[in-house]
């Protein structure tokens, strides 16, 4: 037996009994739910579930629920009801049928967002922007854990030889967890998130996937529904997956969430105008970036954005076609073409994608 099926209790179930209540007939007029909602931390994920007893066609139709805000870090216990209200539906696929993941927002009792909401105002800058029809696609990565926080697959003692031969590598020595990361393609195309890709990344079991292109707010919906996806799949193998944006010090790469943007203009011939216009406005806003890049205002980042791995220093804007080592990255096939899109490539792996889109709209379409 591996390590990891000693340690994780999780792993350790045999979980062929389940498909015996998984395969019972359900009455056709229950559907099952699991609301999923961003708790306290601005990166722990929650769910619960509850019978519903049609199929809802959108969000709205469903009921708005609530849970104990004083066990998420989001409420007191004197007063602690949080209310749910649904935003998107997923098909659930794990359950599969008609059952269904529910995206919720978070308000609290007096009707306000609360202080993790971050999709209410994103919602609106969006609105404002729509003409311009904003595409985001982000690039997550992630590190594959035990349940002693040592990256799956790396020796007890000791560590893997050097970065070299796992990005985007093949074979037992150079991946580690392949089977999460399949699993988890697709139970996303399943469930209705725009996954586009996915590939091994640099470090020793760290890994990463694609959503986008997505058209404003969706991508925050989709990237926060992939991340559960994540969760949950890592969860039934007995792995955990952190988004911790550098989970080993020394001679490894960290992890972030590169943000791919492009607005109708920037898309149309002659659309790098737009683009170089776009990078000269983010120059003149390094900082509220950063603040908005990960859910600590720039402490998680900092560890990640040294100058080295590929990543530019935290403390300095930069730009450039095909510069892995800049803030802004314009691809060299978007040069060559004279159109397409940028990448910002800030973003922590455990940023909120809708402080992300944000704080970019504000910058590069209103003019804040
Ligand atoms: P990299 O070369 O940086 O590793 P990837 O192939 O991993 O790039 O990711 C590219 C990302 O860019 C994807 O998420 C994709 O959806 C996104 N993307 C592609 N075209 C556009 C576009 N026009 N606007 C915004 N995002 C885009
Ligand atoms: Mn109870
Ligand atoms: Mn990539
Ligand atoms: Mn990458
Ligand atoms: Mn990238």
């Amino acid at each position: 037996m591996s390590r990891t099926l000693e340690q994780s209790p999780n792993a350790a179930i045999n979980k062929n009994i389940l498909d015996k209540y998984m395969n019972l007939p359900i009455p056709d007029d229950k559907i099952q739910a699991t609301y999923i909602w961003i708790d306290g931390t601005g990166e722990g994920l929650r769910c619960k579930d509850r019978t519903i007893d049609f199929i809802p066609q959108s969000p709205k139709e469903l009921p708005i629920w609530n849970y104990d805000g004083s066990s998420t870090y989001q409420a007191d216990g004197k007063n602690s009801d949080v209310y749910l209200h649904p935003v998107a539906i997923y098909k659930d696929p794990f359950r599969q049928g008609n059952n269904i993941l529910v995206l919720c927002e978070t308000y609290k009792f007096d009707g306000t967002p609360t202080g993790t909401n971050k999709r209410q105002s994103c919602a609106e800058v969006v609105n404002k922007c729509i003409k311009e029809e904003p595409w985001f696609g982000i690039e997550q990565e992630y590190t594959l854990l035990d349940m002693d926080d040592r990256p799956f697959g790396w020796p007890k003692m000791g560590f893997p030889g050097p970065q070299g031969p796992y990005y985007c590598g093949v074979g037992a020595n150079k991946v580690f967890g392949r089977e999460i990361v399949e699993a988890h393609y697709r139970a996303c195309l399943y469930a209705g998130v725009k996954i586009c890709g996915t590939n091994a990344e640099v470090m020793p079991a760290q890994w990463e996937y694609q959503v986008g292109p997505c058209l404003g707010i969706s991508i925050g919906d989709d990237l926060w529904i992939s991340r559960f996806l994540l969760h949950r799949i890592s969860e039934e193998f007995g792995i955990v997956a952190t988004l911790d944006p550098k989970p080993m010090t020394g001679d490894w790469n960290g992890a972030g969430a590169h943000t791919n943007v492009s607005t109708k203009t920037m898309r149309q011939p002659g659309g790098i105008t737009a683009i170089q216009t776009a990078i000269d406005k983010l120059s003149k806003h390094h900082l509220r970036h950063i603040h908005a890049y990960d859910p600590h205002q720039g402490k998680d980042n900092a560890r990640r954005l040294t100058g080295k791995h590929e990543t530019s220093s935290i403390h300095d804007f930069s730009s450039g076609v095909a510069h892995r080592g800049a803030s802004i990255r314009i691809p060299r096939g978007v040069s060559d073409e004279g159109c397409g899109y940028f990448e910002d490539r800030r973003p922590s792996s455990n940023c909120d994608p809708y402080s992300v889109v944000e704080a970019i709209l504000r910058t590069i379409c209103l003019d804040q």
